[in-house]
């Protein structure tokens, strides 16, 4: 089981994510760590995504506790997505998507939700940074805020995607996730912010709470799209549309059609492991004779961005370290340690506004958890 950490991906708020590699198989995987004692977020990121296998969602690989630099870390091993976020992806290509792009990776997470919500899950923090992106497309991730819809009434998330339900506290059921993927579309349509012209995060959560304003729909989108999107962005958490029902949605058919094929090469081009650096080195002579269609051009255009930027260096060099199991026993993972008990994290000073625990440092992009 022993694994060797590679360089940092990723700083979340309560997690440093890793790259690593098996020392016996080779396979890369991506390993979430924090400090054993300061874990409570991280075991219940891991007491959901252990239940949890779809193509739609990071899958799982296991955890470990080990003893690095005299710090013993509680470790949630997860499959590497190499093509880095949503959110990546929408600056990478110059601040926005086109709209067959925004159909493939739509129809991906409302698959992602679909899942989710059969299983009596709410994500809770639906948004382009929580997207991963890898060989097969669009990939659900960071469980921190997610609960069982059963479970207590509202759980955070980040204020900018937050639904008019959960701005008021009064609940944070599935409907949740379809407005927060309304607002994640429009990031993928225009790479803003589903509001504008709000900076803080008590004013914004008052707007969304009490006006009877939903976030502008891009008049760019063909009218397909700005009517899926509008099915999101109901303010009645009861009439807006489930996604079952979005699954069936004529934007999401067609999207796909047009998309699949075209997009066969570009994701199944990503290394999960050390054997497969070679691909990198393939850039495609596709035949010149064949007729590129605007989404092949596209396709093309996305694959040598991603070549060029995310060529990694494999090479076991310094900046891999070796880690080996820790011998401590790992604490059951009961319902309790998973809890906030304080927002011990210092920053996260509480302002009560609207019955929300909010941190003050925290911008309306970020996610807040209770
Ligand atoms: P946040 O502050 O957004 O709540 P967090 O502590 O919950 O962050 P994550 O959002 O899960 O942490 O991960 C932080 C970053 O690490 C992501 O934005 C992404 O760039 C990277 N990352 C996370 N998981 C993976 C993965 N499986 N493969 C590749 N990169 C990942």
């Amino acid at each position: 089981m022993d694994w060797t950490r590679g360089h940092t991906i990723g700083n979340g708020s309560t997690a440093v994510v890793s790259v690593a590699m098996s020392r016996s198989s080779g396979e890369i995987f991506a390993v979430k760590s924090t400090e054993l004692s300061r874990s409570q977020f991280l075991k219940k990121e891991h007491k959901i995504l252990s239940t949890l296998d779809s193509p739609y969602v990071v899958d799982y690989k296991g955890y470990d506790v080990t003893r690095e630099n005299n710090k013993v870390l509680f470790n949630l091993k997860m499959e590497y997505m190499p093509d880095g976020t949503l959110t990546d992806e929408i600056r990478k290509q110059g601040g926005r998507l086109d709209e067959q792009l925004i159909g493939y990776y739509t129809k991906q997470i409302v698959q992602g939700l679909d899942y989710l919500h059969s299983k009596g899950i709410v994500h809770c923090d639906i948004k382009g940074c929580n997207i991963l992106l890898g060989k097969t497309g669009a990939k659900i991730g960071d469980f921190g805020c997610a609960r069982l819809v059963d479970q207590a009434k509202w759980n955070g998330g980040t204020p900018m995607y937050m639904a008019p339900e959960v701005a008021r506290g009064e609940e944070q059921g599935f409907p949740a996730d379809i407005w927060a993927l309304g607002c994640t579309i429009i990031e993928m349509a225009t790479g803003g912010s589903p509001w504008t012209n709000v900076n803080n995060p008590a004013s914004l959560l008052y707007h969304i709470a009490f006006s009877s304003q939903t976030p502008e729909i891009p008049n760019i989108l063909s009218s397909q799209a700005r009517d899926f999107l509008t099915k999101c962005l109901i303010r009645n958490p009861k009439q807006r549309w489930s996604a079952k029902q979005l699954l069936n949605h004529p934007f999401l058919e067609e999207s796909n059609l047009l998309y699949s094929k075209a997009n066969q090469d570009f994701i199944t081009n990503s290394p999960t492991s050390i054997l497969d650096q070679g691909i990198w080195n393939s850039e495609t002579n596709d035949d010149s004779t064949q007729e590129i269609s605007p989404m092949d051009l596209t396709l093309q255009r996305v694959r040598k961005l991603y070549m060029q930027s995310r060529k990694p260096d494999w090479k076991l060099d310094e900046s891999w370290i070796t880690v080996r199991n820790c011998s401590e026993d790992l604490p059951t993972c009961q319902d309790n340690i998973f809890y906030c008990s304080s927002c011990s994290i210092q920053q996260r000073a509480i302002i009560s506004t609207l019955n929300f625990i909010t941190h003050k440092r925290d911008s309306p992009n970020k996610s807040i958890r209770s």
